[in-house]
């Protein structure tokens, strides 16, 4: 279905110039592409002057929304005091000193080191490399395989792509997995047994982990890694209990925990992180997105102290410590990210989240009612729709009949920016949002729906 007009002379010039990352490369021509020109709070407005509710931050990280003159502030200031260094061969500058210390202080485990990337995906290449890079320092050479999960999101690297359990990541792109091993996926609604209970579901996802381990040898793996609530999936929220069996699992084989924070980090789920929501307890941590508020581009490793120690033990043994990236802790990343955490603290931003988290359940919850709709799950202000073709079976749609971006189209159409993830559509608004506001994203949701039955 087309709902677009004939393109534009911007979207012609857009389609001859660009090639789109995450798009139906075939049907991007037909559908034309949507230009964005501006925004302001929780608005953007395209190059025809249309206005949209951007009910996903951009993509899931413009928490703080659009326009906000305090982080264009801080940037400016930054970029007249040093717009550029590096903190390679022990050079430091003052914004990555002091954003590392807030991340320090906010962890929700002891972290001693913090280790700057661009992106959330070199977050978790990194995550990787250190975990070889540790194993080695600990005379441990074949603990190298990475635990993933189906239906994960780590990001489109050659490594973090492999860690991605999502088909149209891998079909197509050749990517080395060897060493990636991916497990169940925790999503009862979709793939709990007849008659299972929650709880039976999770104890046989949790055994088949460790059916895993055993099958694999536990000396050969290194470390697990998890999204507490898996976004770009489909927004999957694991069931209560899930990540403490599965910790006790990976604690008797010394596997570490890699927290995917990505997407939940910094209040999204009504903690500041979404493994306190959740009840896991990681290991090191993976930052990025809402870090800078999507201001600037930044990524980060946090690690504790006793890891760190083991890279300064083999830095001591085989020389430099030879990992890092030119625009790793770029200032102007790390200034907009001390200055969103000051916001985040000062306008109690996670206090809004939790007020708004019981209005945005209601309505999910009404959404969930629909005829179309086959489950529709929260956490914090992060939420999924699943289109089902038959709501009493849960039986999906035809993979190819693309009903989920026909309906993310429609749901433009009603000035609403949502994603479809498959037959999901992802909902998580910037966190700054009004009541007023949400109550007007789910109304443009519900009156895409009608149009979409
Ligand atoms: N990890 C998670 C959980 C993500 O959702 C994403 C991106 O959506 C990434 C990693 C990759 O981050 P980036 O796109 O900044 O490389």
């Amino acid at each position: 279905m087309n709902t677009h007009p004939p393109l534009s002379n911007i979207q012609t010039r857009d389609v001859e110039a660009l090639l789109h990352p995450y798009t139906p490369l075939h049907k991007l021509r037909e559908n034309g592409p949507t230009v964005i020109e501006r925004g302001k709070g929780v608005y953007v407005y395209d190059t025809r002057g249309k206005e949209y509710i951007e009910g996903m931050s951009g993509l899931w990280c413009a928490g703080l929304g659009f326009g906000e003159e305090e982080l264009v502030e801080a940037a400016t200031e930054q970029m007249r005091t040093l717009p550029y260094y590096h903190l390679f061969g022990g050079k430091g500058m003052e914004p990555a000193i002091e954003l590392a210390e807030k991340l320090k202080e906010i962890a929700p485990v002891p972290i001693s080191k913090v280790f700057f990337t661009s992106s959330g995906s070199e977050a978790n290449d990194t995550q990787v490399k250190l975990a070889w890079y540790m194993n080695n320092a600990l005379g441990r050479p074949k603990k190298k395989k990475i635990i993933s999960r189906q239906k994960a999101y780590h990001g489109v690297t050659i490594m973090s792509a492999s860690l991605t359990g999502l088909p149209y990541n891998h079909m197509g792109w050749d990517l080395p997995v060897d060493r990636v091993l991916h497990t169940d996926c925790p999503h009862y609604y979709r793939f709990g047994q007849d008659g299972e209970s929650e709880a039976e579901f999770t104890a046989r996802i949790v055994k088949s982990l460790s059916d895993l381990i055993e099958r694999e040898g536990p000396d050969t793996i290194a470390a697990m890694i998890a999204e507490p609530v898996m976004g770009a999936g489909g927004v999957i929220v694991p069931p209560a209990g899930y990540y403490a069996a599965v910790k006790e699992v990976l604690d008797a084989h010394d596997i570490i925990l890699i927290d995917d924070e990505v997407i939940n980090g910094f209040g999204r789920t009504g903690e500041w992180w979404g493994c306190q929501s959740l009840g896991m307890t990681p290991t090191t941590i993976s930052a990025a997105k809402q870090m800078t508020a999507a201001y600037a581009p930044l990524g980060a490793v946090m690690v504790p102290e006793d890891i760190y120690q083991a890279y300064v033990d083999h830095s001591a043994k085989i020389g430099t410590f030879g990992h890092g990236f030119t625009y790793g802790g770029h200032p102007l990343g790390c200034a907009l990210g001390v200055k969103a955490i000051e916001i985040y603290q000062r306008r109690d931003i996670i206090g809004h989240v939790r007020k708004l988290a019981p209005v945005f359940a209601a309505r999910m919850d009404r959404v969930a009612q629909h005829p179309l709709v086959g489950e529709a799950r929260y956490c914090g202000l992060m939420g999924g729709v699943e289109l089902v073709a038959d709501k009493a079976t849960k039986r999906p749609f035809d993979p190819k009949s693309g009903v989920g971006p026909q309906v993310a189209r429609i749901l433009e159409g009603h000035g609403a920016i949502l994603r479809a993830i498959g037959d999901t559509i992802a909902l998580c608004p910037p966190m700054v949002i009004t009541e007023a506001e949400l109550t007007e994203l789910f109304d443009r949701l519900e009156k895409g729906l009608a149009d979409a039955e």
